[in-house]
């Protein structure tokens, strides 16, 4: 499939400015392109386009409002986003339109209110076109646990485009919009980003308002994007952060000191590199690393010794907020309705239209949080988060930021992983982490594979120092 040159942010907002495109015009052309791609993708769950489906947003009107406000020479330089289409995972709530989160159960589920960084952009003058496919809730690697059936990556459309945001990488790989949103709990926009050559963000917990977006992992969950561009990433991250009034685990960052370096010393946790890297993206990883020592900056190896036990902390602790977090859909006040007896509703409801996947993060969470093992597994693990955090803590005392792969491989072929839940959560190894102890991360695009395909490097940092990462990228 045909991956498009896309210009910044910036660049689309200037030409619209100068009227040398008008919104509607630019709008119309990328939900034309989304049509265009859909079936061969899978991509969306829907596109708006003010005609095929009844929902109450319409991206042309918004679109034709925005131009008249241009064409009357109102000052717009508030709006940062002035025109710019984009698209979001179907987590995200968008006030009277379905919202699916990539499960059955939700299929009719309409939105009663948008979440803040929907409202944040839309407000910044961006325009909605599309709400993209995922796995259920964001449960799964590569987009095919979707109650709407898989994603594919517009570089191989036999290949997944990573997941659980697979819609919205594949969707920006395809040309579709200037930014995705997508949530990362584990991994969910790193790694698909890595695999359909994105940028790919995730920010520090708390800095990015949760309000209004379907709930994971209540203490892992990140708004996070895809970008084409870095300086996009810098631009919607000052647009998107902050504290939240309806989110009480956000923050305000300006309260928290980031140290401000030149030349970040970098940091190469060795554990992270120790097996199971495809060689190709191990050698493009160290080429880069090369390339940094050879432009003055200071790598040094450092050690995380806990981290080889992140994954199985994560697959503990986030299926134990799964699991609760499950609680409410129980075909009452969310979910389909099959009988008017509550218990027999609650059973066949879930039983018919939740995905095997959300099945099995129940059942293993519940098992987690269960009398019986709560202290062996779920406080274990909890302790080993804890120990995590102090051994960054403590690497980030000696280092500005950490190099790591995004994913061991590129994409891999749809169907490789699926029967096998274990082998598919393998490839969340190297992204888990960031969300154990909450800190940024991000994929940098850094080349292609022998057969073409995407290879991506992972950027993390301390605590609340977001910029610092994007700045370095940049
Ligand atoms: N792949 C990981 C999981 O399935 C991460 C998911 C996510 O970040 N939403 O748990």
């Amino acid at each position: 499939m045909n991956i498009p040159e896309l210009e910044s942010i910036q660049e689309t907002v200037a030409k619209i400015k100068r009227k040398e495109i008008s919104v509607v015009t630019l709008v119309q052309q990328h939900i034309d392109l989304a049509k265009q791609i859909a079936s061969e993708t899978n991509a969306f769950i829907i596109i708006f386009d003010g005609v095929s489906n009844t929902e109450e947003y319409d991206p042309l009107l918004a679109a034709n409002i925005l131009d008249e406000k241009i064409e009357n020479g109102e000052n717009l330089d508030e709006l940062e986003l002035l025109g710019v289409p984009f698209t979001a995972k179907d987590l995200y709530l968008v006030k009277n339109t379905h919202t699916t989160f990539g499960s059955k159960l939700m299929e009719d589920f309409i939105a009663p209110y948008s979440g803040t960084v929907i409202n944040k952009c839309l407000e910044k003058g961006a325009i909605l076109i599309a709400k993209c496919n995922c796995d259920p809730w964001g449960f799964g690697g590569s987009g095919e646990n979707s109650g709407f059936g898989p994603t594919k990556n517009p570089y191989d459309l036999d290949r997944s485009p990573g997941g659980s945001s697979s819609g919205s990488a594949a969707s920006m790989a395809a040309g579709v919009g200037y930014f995705s949103l997508g949530t990362d709990t584990g991994g969910s926009v790193r790694q698909p980003a890595s695999m359909c050559g994105l940028y790919g963000y995730k920010p520090t917990y708390g800095r990015n308002s949760r309000f209004g977006i379907g709930v994971m992992g209540s203490s892992f969950d990140t708004p996070g994007f895809f970008t084409r561009h870095v300086e996009d990433t810098i631009l919607l991250e000052k647009v998107m952060q902050g504290r939240d009034l309806n989110d009480a685990t956000t923050d305000d960052y300006n309260l928290h000191e980031v140290k401000k370096v030149d030349k970040p010393v970098i940091g190469i946790p060795k554990e992270f590199f120790d097996e199971g890297i495809n060689e190709e993206v191990r050698s493009a990883i160290d080429s880069k690393i090369e390339e940094y020592k050879n432009n003055g900056f200071e790598v040094k190896e450092v050690s995380i010794p806990s981290a080889s036990y992140s994954l199985s902390t994560y697959y503990i602790l986030v299926p134990a907020e799964i699991s609760s977090n499950r609680a409410k859909y129980d075909g009452v006040r969310y979910g389909k309705k099959v009988s008017d007896d509550y218990e027999t509703n609650l059973i066949e409801s879930r039983s018919k239209y939740l995905e095997d996947e959300v099945k099995r993060r129940i059942m293993i969470g519940t098992y987690v949080l269960s009398a019986g093992y709560a202290d062996q597994y779920y406080k274990k693990a909890s302790k080993v988060r804890t120990k995590l955090k102090q051994e960054f803590a403590k690497v980030f005392e000696e280092v500005d930021l950490l190099i790591i792969p995004t994913s061991p491989t590129t994409a891999f072929k749809l169907g490789e992983k699926v029967n096998d839940p274990v082998e598919m959560y393998l490839a969340d190894i190297f992204t888990v982490t960031a969300n154990l102890v909450g800190i940024p991360a991000l994929n940098v695009p850094i080349g292609k594979d022998s057969s073409g395909l995407p290879i991506g490097m992972q950027v993390m940092g301390n605590w609340w120092n977001d910029f610092g990462i994007l700045e370095f990228a940049k």
